[in-house]
This record gives structure tokens, C-alpha cells and sequence, in this order.
């Protein structure tokens, strides 16, 4: 597309013209490990094995970098992957990175049990606060990586901020936007020089599929990845991008409603004497709400409360919900209930980053708000 397009249009069409020889109106499941040569190096539609390159992956690559504001995208087999290449092309063994406070779980293990034993060094740094990330470079530092909101506290670190401090640092800053999705925020146009995604949450959207994406704004640096993609191996499989990519074409509409939804509940959740505090960016009393509200389109699907009760009420809830199920994940149409300190974050305790045991966390789906609300505000009894 040569125009520029609004998202909800650039969700559905970029990367993914009509078939030229079928007319087929969806990218096809080009579900083949090899393609044929007409002649020995000559490729007939630039592809030569599914490893370094697949027409189905290819369509979802390009969506994802359109709706990115760029123009080079890679999509790996998890979110996880996706991570490990970006950290692996962006660093050398011998440097330093920074690392949130916070951190999803997952990345801090492949940070530091992972990547530590190849020669990466990670310390973590509250990343709300610009001056402590600045008294925390150090001459070896190469990256910081920034999750925001944040998973399970939904802190808002200021990527515009952060992509300062990392220029002046002469670091890169690599952005994790799973928990906002590019309809929500777009962190390459903050200043940010890498996003990552878990397409498993809100990309995907129908919990169906595990995947992940990586998407830059340098050309030099794309092609370290893909080569990091390619020589690794850890791609997206065909059926898998066509998931994510059917997924995504409704990313605009479905975010939407989960932010409807999720100011509903939040507000309905503030308002009840069970609970003590609730984590929402939307929320005016919230610490990261005016943050927000500069570099997020909306607030997202994402909210964690504290009970008056303590952990045992806490429990109860998760176990008393009917239309919220109790699982770990996020993003997808239905809503999930879980206790992080039990579940998502049972590897934190006894950390600096434990988490409150009285905290619930919930990712609000696209069924109906009242719905949603009578099942939760039931349940809390
Ligand atoms: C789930 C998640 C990941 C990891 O993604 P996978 O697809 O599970 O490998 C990374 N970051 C955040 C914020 C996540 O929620």
C-alpha cells in the first residue's frame, strides 16, 4: 500500500494482497518446506527453504511492521524466541544490559539464566525513575529493555524518557508492547529503536497460538536479526502465522472493547469495600495515569486489585468466578483471572520481586461488561 492508512485498515490489508495467481482473497497456508528452483540459484518467487523465508510468514511480517510505523519485522515461535535473537544481534558477550525491576518472568529467566552464561550481564533498575536508570549505565551498557504497562503492577515507564537516557548512553532501547499492542502504543515513534511482541496475548487475540515478533526501525540492525532468525532457526511455523495473522486483523475492534470494558470493571472494582486498590492505568489516582495518557492510545484490557480480605480472599475470588477462568496468559477474547503471587509470579517469592499475596490480576476479554461484572462483583461476595 502506498497510501498511508489508518490502523484498522493496515491490520487488514497490508502484507496481504489478493493471491496474483489464485485471486485468493486470504494469504494461504503455504504449509511447504522448499520451493522449486528454475534453475540452480534461481528462485522463482524469492524463496528457497521455509527456514529463512515462508509467503504466509512473510504477510504477517509485513503487517506487523506497518501497523509498527516500519518497514522490517520478524516473526519467531514464541515471544521468548523473539527476545533471545533481538538480545543476541543487539549484544556480544561482555555487555551490559538493563533490565526492569519488574520484569515478565520468562524474560528475566532467559536474561539471567540464559543469557548470563554467554557472557551477558543484566541489572535490574526501577524504570519509572529516569535518573536511577541514568546512575545505573555503565560504559559497557548496550540496551535497556522496557516492559510497559507493566506485568502484574502495571507500572507506565516513559518510553520517550527512557529512549533519551539510552541515545545519551549511546544504548539502544528495546520496548516488550505485548501488554498495549501497536493499537495502544507505538514505541518506535516514542524514540524506541526495538519493539517485541508475544503475539500469543493480544495480537493473536483468540489464545490459540504461541508466537512472537521482533520490529525494528534500522535496516542494519533488521538484518542482524533475521540473520540471528535465520541461523537460530526459531521462526514462526506457517500455520501459525496465518493464526496470528487472522488474529490481528481484528486487533483495532477488539481493543477497543477491552478497554471498554476494563474502565467498566476497574471503576465498578474501585467503588466496592472488598477491595483496597486497584491497579489501572485509566484510573486518575493511578502513578503512571498521566504517562499513559501521553504515550498510550487507551488504557488496555489489563487489571490487577489488591482485597481487604488478604491472600485467602484473594483466593476465594479466583476460585469463584464462573465467566472469568482461572489461567495464566492474557489478550485473547476471553476473560482470565489469576493469582499472581501463586501462579505467574511463584518464581519471584522470597525476591525483591515478590508480589503482594492479597493481588489478583485480571485480563478482561470482549464478552459483555455487565456480564463481567456481575460474574466478578458475585464473586467478591
Ligand atoms: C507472555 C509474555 C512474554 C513471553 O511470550 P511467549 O510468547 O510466552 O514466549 C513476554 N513478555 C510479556 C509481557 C508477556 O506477557
Amino acid at each position: 500500500m502506498t497510501q498511508v492508512h489508518a490502523f484498522e485498515t493496515v491490520a487488514i490489508h497490508a502484507g496481504q494482497e489478493p493471491d496474483s495467481s489464485t485471486g485468493a482473497v486470504v494469504v494461504p497456508i503455504y504449509q511447504t518446506s522448499t520451493y522449486q528452483q528454475d534453475g540452480v540459484g534461481v528462485l522463482r518467487g524469492g524463496y528457497e527453504y521455509s527456514r529463512a523465508g515462508n509467503p504466509t510468514r512473510t504477510a504477517l511480517e509485513e503487517c506487523l511492521a506497518a501497523l509498527e510505523g516500519s518497514t522490517y519485522a520478524s516473526a519467531f515461535a514464541s515471544g521468548l524466541a523473539a527476545e533471545d535473537a533481538v538480545v543476541r544481534a543487539v549484544c556480544a558477550p561482555g555487555d551490559h544490559i538493563l533490565i526492569p525491576d519488574d520484569p515478565y518472568g520468562g524474560s528475566l529467566r532467559l536474561f539471567t539464566r540464559v543469557l548470563q552464561r554467554w557472557g551477558l550481564s543484566a541489572s535490574p533498575v526501577s524504570l519509572s525513575d529516569l535518573d536511577a536508570v541514568r546512575a545505573a549505565i555503565r560504559p559497557e551498557t548496550r540496551l535497556i529493555w522496557c516492559e510497559t504497562p507493566t506485568n502484574p503492577l502495571l507500572r507506565v515507564p516513559d518510553i520517550a524518557g527512557l529512549a533519551g537516557v539510552a541515545a545519551e548512553a549511546g544504548a539502544l532501547l528495546a520496548v516488550d508492547n505485548t501488554f498495549a499492542s501497536p493499537y495502544l502504543q507505538q514505541p518506535l515513534a516514542l524514540g524506541a529503536d526495538i519493539v517485541v511482541h508475544s503475539t500469543t496475548k493480544y495480537i493473536g487475540g483468540h489464545s490459540d497460538v504461541v508466537g512472537g515478533a521482533a520490529i525494528v526501525r534500522d535496516a542494519e540492525l533488521a538484518e542482524h536479526i533475521q540473520f540471528h532468525q535465520y541461523a537460530a532457526g526459531a521462526i514462526a511455523g506457517p500455520f501459525d502465522a496465518w493464526l496470528t495473522l487472522r488474529g490481528l486483523k481484528t486487533l483495532g475492534v477488539r481493543m477497543d472493547r477491552h478497554c471498554d470494558n476494563a474502565e467498566r470493571i476497574a471503576a465498578a472494582l474501585d467503588a466496592h469495600s472488598a477491595v483496597s486498590q486497584v491497579l489501572y492505568p485509566g484510573l486518575p489516582s493511578h502513578p503512571g495515569h498521566e504517562i499513559a495518557r501521553k504515550q498510550m492510545r487507551r488504557f488496555g484490557g489489563m487489571i490487577s486489585f489488591r482485597l481487604a480480605g488478604g491472600e485467602q480472599a484473594a483466593l476465594d475470588l479466583c476460585a469463584g468466578t464462573r465467566i472469568f477462568t482461572l489461567a495464566e496468559s492474557l489478550g485473547g477474547v476471553e476473560s482470565l483471572i489469576e493469582h499472581p503471587a501463586r501462579m505467574t509470579h511463584a518464581s519471584a517469592a522470597g525476591t525483591a520481586l515478590e508480589v503482594p499475596a492479597d493481588l489478583v490480576r485480571i485480563s478482561v476479554g470482549i464478552e459483555n461488561a455487565d456480564d463481567l461484572i456481575t460474574d466478578l462483583i458475585g464473586a467478591l461476595g
